[in-house]
């Protein structure tokens, strides 16, 4: 059975990228599988550059096909900010409350609410030959939280047609309609 390593540690995607790709007939292992791995700066200045940074060190260090991703959120009012920094847009990494408010106190006097979040995909194999797509999902930065569920700016992000914000969406709903989601289903194509 072909083999490919999900090139993260974030629970959700780990489910996530696994359901799509286990359809596909893989043997699909996380970085949990394995131990010393070498530790990867995402200094690309787009998320393409990123996703490819983390791919393509992995699957030489590990010899393996591995896929990585790298995403977030660009808000068309704030200069397609916070995009590659969306971890760490108040300074300190995956805080997402103090992201969230810095969010807030942005983009509260601006009347364009227009964002999308965008997932590039990477695919690196041994034979050094790679593919990348991205997936985007649009909607609005409202300036109060709304909703528990998910993670980051899921509770700002608002989705008009469906009158919710990704936090008020169960997994599985948010799973069928994610950038992510949209990145993955294009990919798959290709693998
Ligand atoms: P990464 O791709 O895991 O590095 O994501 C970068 C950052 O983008 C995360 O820390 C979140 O702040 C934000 N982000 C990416 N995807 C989502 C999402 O689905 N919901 C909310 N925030 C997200």
């Amino acid at each position: 059975m072909r083999e490919i390593v999900i090139a993260t540690k974030n629970k959700h995607k780990v489910l996530e990228f696994e359901n799509m790709l286990k359809k596909m007939d893989y043997k699909v292992l996380s970085l949990f599988d394995f131990d010393h791995l070498p530790d990867i700066e995402e200094t690309g200045k787009t998320f393409k550059e990123n996703a490819l940074i983390k791919a393509k060190t992995l699957s030489k260090y590990l010899n393996k096909t591995v896929i990585a991703d790298d995403s977030g959120l660009c808000v068309r009012a704030l200069n397609n900010e916070p995009g590659v920094y969306s971890a760490r847009y108040a300074g300190i990494d995956k805080d997402y409350h103090q992201n969230n408010q810095l969010l807030i106190k942005n983009i509260k006097d601006k009347t364009d609410r227009f964002a999308r979040f965008v997932s590039s995909i990477c695919v690196y194999y041994p034979s050094g030959d790679s593919i990348c797509v991205e997936g985007y999902l649009e909607g609005e930065i409202i300036d109060e939280y709304r909703g528990s569920n998910g993670f980051g700016y899921d509770p700002l992000f608002y989705l008009p047609s469906l009158n919710k914000t990704l936090a008020e969406l169960d997994m599985e709903e948010k799973n069928k309609l994610s950038h992510r989601a949209n990145a993955l289903k294009k990919i798959i194509k290709y693998l």
